[in-house]
């Protein structure tokens, strides 16, 4: 009988060989149960925070009319995410995995595209450009500034779409689906090795960290896989965006630039607009 209580502090590596050493049902969904508990419980939350694209415009040009224009667009923020831990433990690793897969995928707010950044960052560029001696119209350069902010909104907004909307609670429950699979379809370390070879403290770590990246691949091909079926995608077919909704799209022989439901909207638009151009020509 698997003493559950034992299991604090213990290698992910023994976790997984109980697990497949298990007769029962019950013993596995015990052990599996106490895995994603340590998971959800890990100190290691889900965190996002405000970043910005800051600079300052040096003293002595402030009261110049482009100092002024620079210094009223000084600081550009945008949402930054935590992306990394520092506790080397399984369940905090396995945990940053599967924060980092929610933030990229679900987290409309977190938007790191380059596309986006790079318009973000036009006033600092410009700044740097100004102060690098090239020769700049207040008028122009603001104009081009106040343009690439407005762009950004825009580009933001598609990027936000081109997310998919799932709480952090169902995720939970999708990401438990994908940890199970993994569980049950993993090797052990010993299907592959020599079973002679003598095991120190230093190849215990090493086999936690060949379960840990395992866990982390799986999830990253399980997640790719739950985003086609999420769009109706086939498996083994290639995708693009819709162009108007941002949903993910079969890629077909035609160039199809939109989805079923945008390409409704679109032709329906179209032939409103003929009925329309026909009745006014009458
Ligand atoms: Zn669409």
């Amino acid at each position: 009988m698997i003493q559950i209580y034992d299991y604090d502090g213990s290698f992910l590596y023994e976790i997984i060989e109980d697990y497949k050493d298990s007769k029962t049902q019950e013993e596995k969904d015990k052990i599996f149960n106490f895995f994603c508990s340590s998971i959800w419980s890990s100190d290691n939350k889900r965190k996002t925070y405000t970043k910005s694209i800051g600079f300052h415009v040096r003293k002595d040009l402030l009261n110049t009319n482009l100092g002024q224009m620079f210094h009223t667009r000084t600081n550009i923020e945008y949402r930054y995410y935590k992306s990394k831990t520092k506790d080397e433990s399984w369940s905090s690793i396995v945990r940053q995995k599967i924060n980092n897969i929610y933030t990229i995928y679900f987290d409309k707010e977190v938007i790191l595209q380059k596309e986006y950044l790079d318009l973000l960052k036009t006033p600092k560029r410009f700044y740097h450009e100004w102060i690098s001696g090239a020769d700049m119209d207040v008028a122009a350069v603001t104009k081009l500034i106040d343009e690439s902010i407005a762009k950004s909104i825009e580009v933001k907004s598609r990027l936000q779409m081109e997310k998919m909307d799932l709480s952090w609670n169902e995720y939970k429950k999708i990401v438990e689906k994908f940890l199970r699979r993994a569980f049950d379809n993993c090797k052990l370390i010993g299907e592959y090795e020599d079973q002679s070879k003598i095991i120190s403290r230093l190849d215990f770590l090493t086999e936690d960290h060949f379960y840990v990246g395992y866990i982390c691949r799986s999830l990253e091909g399980e997640i790719l896989k739950w985003q086609k079926q999420y769009y109706g995608i086939r498996d083994h077919k290639k995708y693009t965006r819709c162009r108007q909704c941002g949903s993910i799209i079969e890629k077909t022989g035609n160039k199809r630039l939109y989805c079923t439901h945008c390409g409704k909207e679109k032709e329906r638009t179209r032939k409103r607009k003929i009925a329309h151009k026909y009745r006014i020509a009458k």
